[in-house]
């Protein structure tokens, strides 16, 4: 069973009641999404390995720790942008890789029409996309990571749908979900009840 990880915090509370409202513009419906990920990013990184590092402060030498591993942020494109240009400021090590899938509005199925990985892995892999409905993008992106080689694989959301939870925990069971809140169902356009609307569109001022 994976472990799915749904926010309990104030501030996410607070943050989503924002996102959620229709009538929040793009530019603060960015913001909002920035601030959702970096609580994600928080949570979904607190096991992360350290090293030693030895450095000088202005009064003595000290034993401090850093992150000790390569990490990868890899946003689904378009609304997963939202969240690594976020991330990536409380991570500025981190490496960015692009995954792109757009759904098939008659089957919601995942096509794939971009991809952009090195050759050698990062240890440790945060996916992200805003939203977590059918699964299909998720599952399809997380088999892609793993055939790139990374052992160690997340994927944020800042909501979920349960049947996006069911598919993925399902298939990729070793795979964490950290989320901001776990919304009701799916309607038969497969949108996130009660949910957004749609992230990207609202994120890229396209509606
Ligand atoms: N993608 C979105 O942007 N919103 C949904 O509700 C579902 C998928």
């Amino acid at each position: 069973m994976a472990r799915i990880v749904e926010l309990k915090h104030p501030l996410v509370s607070h943050h989503l009641a924002t996102l959620r409202d229709k009538s929040t513009p793009p530019h603060l419906f960015r913001e909002q999404v920035g601030r959702l990920s970096l609580l994600l990013a928080y949570e979904a990184t607190a096991e992360l390995p350290l090293e030693p590092i030895c450095i000088e402060t202005p009064l003595a030498t000290m034993e401090c720790l850093r992150l000790g591993c390569r990490i990868g942020l890899v946003p689904i494109l378009r609304a997963g942008l939202g969240m690594s240009d976020a991330i990536q400021n409380l991570i500025p090590q981190a490496e960015v890789w692009h995954l792109g899938f757009y759904r098939d509005e008659s089957t919601f199925q995942p096509v794939e029409y971009y991809q952009k990985f090195s050759d050698s892995p990062p240890e440790v892999v945060l996916i992200v996309d805003p939203m977590l409905a059918t699964g299909g993008s998720a599952c399809e992106g997380i088999r892609r990571v793993k055939e790139w080689g990374v052992e160690h694989i997340s994927f944020l959301c800042i909501i979920a749908a349960p049947e996006g939870i069911e598919k993925v925990s399902a298939t990729h069971p070793d795979v964490g979900i950290f989320t901001c809140a776990i919304d009701d169902h799916l309607n038969e356009q497969a949108y996130i009840v009660p949910g957004l609307g749609d992230a990207g569109d609202r994120i890229f001022n396209t509606l």
